[in-house]
């Protein structure tokens, strides 16, 4: 059967695989070398230097282009590696628009790293897909957009913001790290550029840093290409089998993610001493019907503010925890809380993270697949 006629529960299992050449193994070997042998200079097999390609990065690749829909996939070292090869697309004087409340170290790289190479940020609440265009000269090249967006859990309008990128001629990135392929497809709703911090979902399992881009246009994918060789931020070849094998039961932890989520979701809604409780599954959240229309199910990311909080009082319950980990990160079969304020989004300065929702008091959880009666009992006992 055709592998563009595989459903997306067959394609995480299936999709860009064959069985090893060598031995037929099933699972692509951890091609532990640096450089291969030639027969002549320049006769190889595809294969001259595992910076430039690598079998197990390979298999990873193809599989990461398969789940999103795309016909080329890189695989980097880390998420931010794979971020870099995007912004290295752009020159001194050109501008991006970005999200506001994104990844602490997005925001980092770009106004600290590349700021200074003369590329011009600019970050925006884009809940409002209108809104974009102010901020859209004729130096914009980039738009980047988060979402659901971390730790706020805004869900931005991917087609409508695709619509206008296309209109301006602008390339359009989405870091769709939170959402992952089982909940929504970039690449359909009109991205250009698909990005993972493959840590979280795709990994799945806490043990591995890896980035990941997926393209559909030849010439975009050999200009990140040239990059990703140029640069060597390259995904290693024992990290490439781990994560081709958490995207495997990417499906079926997903399911679990959300079924789970909904569950803490809902028992935080109703706790007397819960201020307020960010998950877009919920009816009354402000972008509640896009997430609906362009995501098969709101995912296992939730944030909440204790009611009458104080920093210190976040601080208490977060300790408290014993099933959830006190932990950066996100997306592994454990439950984990973090404290964004102090942790994730401690790059980005008071005033900027306040602008956009992220008090000192706001506790985020990325609940994992464990059973949900040990979860909530967990934090029944912290909140107290
Ligand atoms: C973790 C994360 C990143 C960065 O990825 P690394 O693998 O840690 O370099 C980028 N975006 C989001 C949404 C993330 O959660």
């Amino acid at each position: 059967m055709s592998e563009k006629k595989l459903k997306f529960n067959s394609k995480t299992i299936h999709g860009g695989q064959q069985p090893d050449k060598a031995y037929g193994a099933v699972m692509p070997p951890i091609y532990q070398t640096s450089t291969y042998a030639q027969t002549t200079p320049g006769g190889h097999q595809g294969y001259e230097y595992s910076r430039s390609a690598n079998p197990t990065r390979t298999a990873l690749e193809n599989s990461l282009a398969s789940i999103e829909n795309g016909k080329y996939g890189l695989a980097f070292a880390s998420g931010l590696a794979a971020i870099d090869a995007v912004i290295k697309l752009l020159n001194p004087g050109d501008e991006v628009v970005s999200t506001n409340d994104l990844y602490g170290g997005s925001y980092r790289l770009f106004k600290q790293v590349f700021e200074k190479f003369g590329i011009k940020f600019q970050f925006i609440g884009m809940q409002n897909a209108a809104k974009i265009e102010d901020y859209i000269t004729n130096k914009t090249r980039l738009i980047w957009v988060e979402t659901p967006t971390n730790p706020m859990m805004n869900v931005i309008d991917i087609k409508l913001v695709s619509a206008m990128a296309k209109k301006h001629k602008i390339l359009l990135a989405v870091d769709n790290t939170f959402a992952t392929p089982y909940l929504q497809i970039p690449l359909d709703l009109g991205a250009d550029i698909v990005m993972h911090s493959a840590t979280k979902y795709l990994g799945g399992h806490s043990d591995v840093v890896v980035g990941a881009l997926v393209v559909n246009d030849k010439d975009l994918a050999d200009k990140l290409y040239f990059i990703q060789n140029a640069s060597g931020a390259v995904c290693g070849p024992m990290d490439s089998f781990l994560t081709l094998r958490g995207i495997k039961t990417l499906h079926v932890r997903m399911q679990r993610h959300c079924e789970n989520g909904r569950a803490i979701a809902e028992y935080l809604a109703n706790h007397p001493k819960i201020e307020k409780v960010y998950w877009p599954g919920f009816e009354d959240h402000p972008n509640h019907d896009i997430a609906k229309s362009q995501m098969s199910d709101f995912g296992g990311m939730i944030s909440f503010i204790p009611k009458g909080s104080s920093y210190e009082n976040a601080i208490k319950i977060v300790e408290k925890l014993q099933v959830f980990t006190l932990a950066e990160s996100l997306g592994g079969v454990e439950s984990l809380a973090g404290h964004p304020a102090s942790m994730t989004h401690a790059s980005i300065p008071k005033e900027e993270r306040e602008k956009s929702g992220v008090v000192d008091s706001l506790i985020r959880l990325s609940v994992g697949i464990e059973d949900a009666d040990d979860l909530i009992d967990d934090l029944n006992q912290a909140i107290g």
